[in-house]
């Protein structure tokens, strides 16, 4: 048993001595129960909803009883004992059900049967156990043949007990671990299926009562060699060994790593519900289906479910037979040849139509229902709110807050982010994927799936593009020189790099596929080699970006449906409830147009040195290159003169592209290094247009290269040692203000100070920006430009002297990924290199760069927030770091009383949901 196992139960232990066990089992059936629809806790979930559907909707529940959780954690507790009080209720309920069905247990003339099933607060799908037909014995079934005169149906349900009993009771729960992995079930599965094929059968179904009644001694005995022991012939023994069974199942090796997944608590326990068995299997008038209020595929409000004849539930789930169609909205390519149920049992069908329709009303949402039909009769054995992917979640929730089934604060809690994600990309045929084996694994990127041939540079990714051929672009990392063919790629794929990188930056404003730091890949003169797998140039791969999964191979794509209206409809719904405001990161005027039709209300970042990136970029680059590498006053001067237009220009479009909205506009921050050119063909170029020497150049270069460029010269620091390079960047701002307003355009910008550490650069960066201020207003002959200055806050000093910052500066924007890089002292770029180490170890709970750490960065956070507001009440705080367009992030933004959060543009739709849950979760007015 894993550790962690071990402690809650010794948590559990401690909890439970001390409560005692008021009410240990909780009746329902015949229009009453003792529990109901809230006590999940208790109940668990099948157990609350068999009592909501009994007690509150009088629908036809067959009778039964539910043991509690609590009684789950004392038998742990107690080394699997049962409170004292346990056996003398359970026969008092038994009686009750005896009494209500008109049969009693263990009975020789009308016995009752009753399945023991499992049910856990929250759903855990397949992970525990169910014994169904419990009760019968040589003695019980004779009576049960009198009395249903059905000798063939007995025998059928018979030989289901023992291999249900033996497998769940007999062996796992007595903890055997069958040889080679061949169970008691398998040894029996495969003698039913040596008879089936001695005799030449399809089905189960056409198995005679004889072959039954041969087959079910012959389980017996073979129970009896394999397991050492004699199937219990007696039926208050098969009862209990069932109920001490599903207790035992909740630390079942399956279960325990199911929860540890799903991080569902140790301590929660299952309930166990025994309940009088209904017979699906009885003949042609007998059926057992399963039903959604709604499609969970697609969200449309269609009654959608399958059914089979003469079958009992098992058969539904385990696939042997294809279940047919309910209804002809249900039909699909396997079963349109097959009768619906609304065709042979019209009556039964209406009926299961009124009770859905019943149960959606009730529980305003989608479920999940079992029914059961015995001679005729309609029953429910369960009902459970329904899973459903990405885009039926948004359809639902949208079409029943439409239909006023809910409101908006409910609506916007049925979808999750990663439901909605689904919707913004394509993906990887999920089928496809699981049949594929994962060849690396690195980090997740840039959302979303890709298929394409291999290539190692951005000029090879090009010629595929014009090609019209898909590809994938490999690299050790990427650069600026790199982002035309990033562009032209399906996906990025790079061996370094951490989650703010410059692949995952770019990938991610783009929306496209990109896994980095996939540390375990290596590339050498073209050629991956990856856990003993080959990829050369033109090899298909397969990523998936949300995961950070690699594959060899083209998988099959699905396609993304950004701009339907459903999710746009679900949007709204969102802004109705959400307080905090959602900008993006946007560097062009393309990006920012995609931005505000997913719903942006503005830019929280636009980088500057972004504009020197992707397509006809190359002559503004070259300039800014020739800045970066002058050497004297005069030859920048020059190199910024050459820049304005470009600047000023880029600048003017994205102002206007976001009209009405504000535009934080970033001083420019380039890591210097990044922007010298690496090719010698570039480097050749500069040299002549600057007038100097080739070698000359490298020397300059090598100048540049500094040991930690993250915190070397860049930020503001450009800006004190070259006020000239801030000049540049505010005239151009201010006289692209000027002309929009004089056009009649509302523009609102805001120049932002990066990587500052103290008031006094932004102070000193203040007077260059009011000089050149009035410079404008002069020249243009305005009165005012509407603008505000203010800072980001990505250096844990500033967050600490926030009171101080907040002086000069209007607004905080905080920069998460350079404050975890500085606060932790991980290298952004280098971190893919030792954070598969840190997770494994759970030295690191998850990737800091993805989600605010909130103890630290968080408590940074906290501190700048409150100290910045304290000496400016009115400053406007946002934050602009990747982090924006995390979920988890964006509700601690709320809760710090945030005025915006800021992503990229494909996130804006994730954001305003997250915007919109936190509001629900921890309050806030509009
Ligand atoms: C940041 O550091 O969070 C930020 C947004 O700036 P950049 O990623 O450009 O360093
Ligand atoms: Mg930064």
């Amino acid at each position: 048993m894993p550790t962690a196992v071990k402690n809650t139960t010794k948590a559990a232990v401690r909890k439970t001595t001390k409560k005692t066990i008021s009410k240990s089992v909780y009746y329902f059936g015949n229009g009453k129960a003792d529990g109901n629809g809230s006590m999940k806790e208790l109940l668990g979930g099948k157990g609350a909803n068999l009592a909501e559907m009994a007690g509150q909707l009088k629908l036809p529940v067959p009778p039964g009883f539910t043991i509690t959780t609590e009684v789950c954690t004392y038998y742990w507790a107690n080394k699997r004992t049962y409170p004292a009080s346990l056996a003398k209720t359970v026969a008092e309920n038994l009686k009750m059900v005896e009494k209500n069905v008109g049969r009693v247990f263990g009975d020789a003339k009308k016995p009752l049967l009753v399945s023991v099933r499992s049910g856990a607060r929250s759903s855990m799908p397949g992970m525990m156990e169910t014994i169904l037909n419990v009760g019968l014995t040589t003695e019980t079934i004779p009576g049960m043949i009198a009395d249903t005169r059905n000798e063939r149906f007995v025998y059928d349900a018979y030989r289901r007990l023992i291999m249900m009993y033996a497998d769940v009771v007999m062996e796992k729960a007595a903890g055997i671990e069958p040889k080679d992995d061949k169970g008691i079930r398998k040894v029996l599965d495969e003698k039913l299926a040596q008879i089936k094929k001695a005799r030449g059968y399809k089905t189960d179904t056409e198995l005679t009562s004889e072959e039954l009644r041969k087959l079910c001694a012959d389980f017996k005995a073979t129970v009896k060699t394999v397991l050492k022991k004699e199937f219990p012939d007696n039926a208050n023994d098969q009862l209990w060994g069932a109920i001490g069974a599903v207790f035992a199942s909740w630390n079942g090796t399956r279960a325990i790593a199911y929860r540890n997944i799903e991080k569902i608590p140790h301590e929660w326990g299952t309930a166990v519900n025994v309940q009088s068995m209904v017979f699906g299997n009885t003949g042609e008038t007998s059926a057992t289906g399963v039903a959604f209020t709604r499609d969970p595929g697609t969200g449309n409000n269609n009654f959608y479910g399958e059914y089979l004849v003469n079958a009992q539930g098992e058969d539904v789930v385990a696939g042997i037979r294809t279940p047919a169609p309910i209804n002809e909205y249900s039909r699909n390519d396997q079963s349109r040849h097959l009768e619906t149920l609304h065709e042979i049992m019209p009556k039964v069908y209406r009926e299961l139509d009124g009770i859905q329709k019943k149960l959606e009303k009730h529980y305003h949402d989608m479920l999940d229902i079992e029914f059961t039909i015995q001679d005729g009769k309609l029953w429910m054995l369960q009902c459970r709110v329904g899973k459903r992917n990405g885009r039926a979640a948004v359809k639902m929730a949208t079409d029943m807050f439409n239909s006023k089934m809910i409101d908006a604060r409910t609506a916007v809690m049925r979808v999750t982010p990663a439901q909605l994600d689904e919707l913004l990309h394509p993906v990887l045929d999920p089928v496809a994927e699981k049949a594929a084996k994962v060849v690396a694994k690195g980090l997740p990127a840039g959302p979303g799936g890709a298929a394409g041939q291999v290539v190692f540079n951005a000029a090879d990714a090009i010629a595929y593009f014009n090609a019209g051929k898909k590809c994938i672009l490999v690299r050790e990392e990427t650069n600026p020189e790199d982002v035309t063919g990033m562009r032209a790629a399906e996906a990025i794929l790079t061996a370094r790099g951490g989650m703010t990188s410059h692949a995952a930056l770019v990938a991610r404003g783009w929306g496209k596929c990109c896994i980095v730091g996939c540390a375990e890949m290596h590339i050498e003169n073209k050629v991956i080699t990856v856990n003993g797998v080959t990829i050369r140039e033109g090899d298909w791969i397969s990523l998936n970006g949300s995961k950070g999964h690699v594959y060899v191979g083209k998988l099959d794509m699905m396609a993304a449906g950004a701009n339907d209206k459903t999710l746009l409809d679900f949007l709204k719904i969102c802004d109705r409830v959400r307080t905090l405001k959602i900008r993006t990161n946007a560097d062009t005027p393309e990006d920012s147009a995609k931005a505000r039709e997913f719903g942006a209300e503005g830019i929280g970042l636009f980088r500057i040195e972004h504009m020197f990136y992707g397509k006809g970029s190359d002559d503004a680059l070259f300039n800014l290159r020739k800045m970066i590498v002058s050497s004297s006053l005069d030859e920048r001067k020059a190199a910024l003169k050459d820049l304005f237009p470009f600047m000023k220009s880029d600048i003017k479009k994205t102002l206007k592209a976001m009209a009405g909205y504000p535009v934080t506009i970033r001083m420019i921050d380039p890591p210097l290094h990044e922007f010298v050119p690496h090719n010698a063909d570039n480097l050749k170029k500069l040299a002549e247009a600057l007038r100097i020497s080739y070698a000359d150049l490298e020397k300059r270069a090598e100048g540049l290269r500094e040991n930690n460029p993250m915190m070397g010269h860049r930020g503001v620091r450009l800006g004190i040692t070259y006020p000239e390079v801030t000049e540049t960047q505010v005239r151009a701002i201010f006289e692209a203000t000027a002309e929009l307003l004089k056009e009649k355009v509302t523009v609102l910008p805001e120049i932002m100070i990066p990587v500052t550490c103290t008031h006094v650069e932004i102070e000193n960066q203040k007077v260059i920006i009011k000089r050149v201020y009035e410079e404008v207003l002069k020249a243009t002959g305005m009165k005012k430009i509407p603008h505000m200055v203010g800072t980001m806050i990505e250096i844990p000093r500033a967050a600490l002297t926030a009171d101080e910052m907040a002086g000069p500066a209007e607004f905080f924007s905080f920069g998460t990924n350079d404050l975890t890089q500085m606060s932790f002292g991980f290298s952004r770029d280098d971190i893919g290199s030792f954070l598969g180490d840190y997770l494994n170890r759970n030295i690191l709970p998850e990737d800091p760069f993805q989600s605010i750490d909130e103890k630290g960065v968080g408590e940074l956070i906290r501190i700048a927030v409150r100290k910045g507001r304290t000496a400016r009440p009115n400053l406007k705080v946002g934050i602009c770091g990747e982090h924006g367009g995390d979920p988890r992030s964006v509700e601690f933004c709320h809760q710090q009383g945030f005025n915006y959060v800021s992503c990229s543009p494909f996130r804006v739709p994730i954001a305003r949901l997250a915007a919109a849950q936190a509001v629900v979760k921890h309050g806030g007015k509009k």
